[in-house]
């Protein structure tokens, strides 16, 4: 068995909401995951609106804490971290988010934002080190230093921002960057870029990617594993390729199909029409979330929650008992 860089054991997230009712909400439920450390890859996260995504990346992030199950990371489970290993983890694992520079002061200027980096890790030596580790960052994601280094956000395009934001996680030298709709916001003319660095830090700096997305049509592009959420539980999952080329879940086979059909004289804008989500979500809930909307539903979806079925010979699997008798067959004809 390879060693593992990511595992993600059983991990549930229940937001309570205050007021009356005490509603609780179920964000993501008994979510497994595991990313091997090498070769590095980029695993895609899809869903609608809604369905989990941020919330995983916060939970890895350690932004917000787990309700129960694991998260390890190069074998140390992240609950039970020192200080030491917390601060080195936060250095091997970094984020990229939907709005580039949302976080920072617009008046910032781009070195200055490089310089807070570089100083809260301590990266840099003297000023023309620190310099060239900026500058060398800058062209590993297609930029130059003179270009932008001493712009503001706002005479920068998305792209460009995003690109910087890019370089500001790959300067400081992670083993994994989890980018939570890193293209959304970014013209659609321009995504294409963005992706492209991304897969060439995975294959020339061996930077592991958990790409979380909306958008089928982006993760088609780049991705090697796919998990396809729904209400907080993974519906498919598997080699990206085969999933959105051959998609086995109902819900999945709704989502495919309101993907543009690819012609090449149509450029996908990634943009899906999501069918409607306005079931609500509980803590008590038995059986498959997709129920009420799946046209193949049977007695049993509503008993209890399907388990992952392997589809085939490899790591394809999704959560449908459509695909329980697959696996019964060779059995009942022995
Ligand atoms: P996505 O990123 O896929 O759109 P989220 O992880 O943001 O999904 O949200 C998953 C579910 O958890 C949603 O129903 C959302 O309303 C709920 N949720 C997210 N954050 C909070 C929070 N801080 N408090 C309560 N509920 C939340
Ligand atoms: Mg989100």
């Amino acid at each position: 068995m390879s060693e593992m860089l990511l595992e993600i054991r059983n991990a549930t997230k229940v937001y309570k909401t205050r007021g009356k009712g005490k509603q609780e909400v179920v964000a993501l439920q008994d979510f497994n995951l595991s990313i091997p450390k090498n070769p590095a890859s980029i695993v895609t996260i899809a869903g609608e609106s809604g369905s989990g995504k941020t919330t995983l990346a916060q939970l890895i992030l350690g932004f917000t804490r787990l309700s129960s199950g694991q998260i390890i990371f190069d074998g140390q489970d992240i609950s039970t971290a020192d200080a030491a290993q917390i601060k080195d983890y936060r250095r091997q694992v970094q984020a990229v988010f939907q709005d580039p520079f949302g976080v920072y002061n617009p008046f910032y200027r781009v070195d200055h934002v490089f310089d807070l980096v570089i100083n809260n890790f301590k990266l840099g030596g003297n000023a023309a080190d620190r310099r060239d580790l900026m500058e060398r960052s800058l062209n590993v994601v297609g930029l130059r230093g003179e270009d932008v280094l001493r712009k503001y956000p706002h005479q920068l395009s998305g792209g460009q921002r995003q690109r910087i934001m890019m370089a500001r996680a790959y300067m400081i030298n992670p083993k994994m960057i989890v980018a939570d709709e890193p293209v959304s916001m970014v013209d659609a003319s321009l995504r294409a870029s963005i992706l492209d660095v991304m897969i060439r830090l995975k294959e020339e700096r061996g930077i592991s990617f958990l790409y979380i997305t909306h958008d089928l049509s982006t993760a088609y592009q780049i991705g090697d594993q796919i998990y396809i959420l729904y209400q907080g539980t993974i519906a498919e999952k598997g080699n990206t390729i085969k999933v959105i080329d051959k998609p086995c879940h109902p819900y999945v086979q709704l989502l495919v199909e309101s993907v543009p059909v690819p012609d090449p004289d149509v450029k996908w804008d990634g943009e899906i029409n999501l069918p409607p989500e306005e079931e609500m979500r509980s803590s008590v809930h038995s059986g498959c979330r997709f129920y009420p909307r799946c046209k193949f539903h049977m007695d049993r979806c509503l008993q209890s929650q399907p388990p992952l079925y392997q589809i085939g010979t490899d790591d394809h699997e999704a959560s449908c008992y459509l695909y329980a008798e697959e696996q019964m067959a060779p059995a009942n004809q022995a």
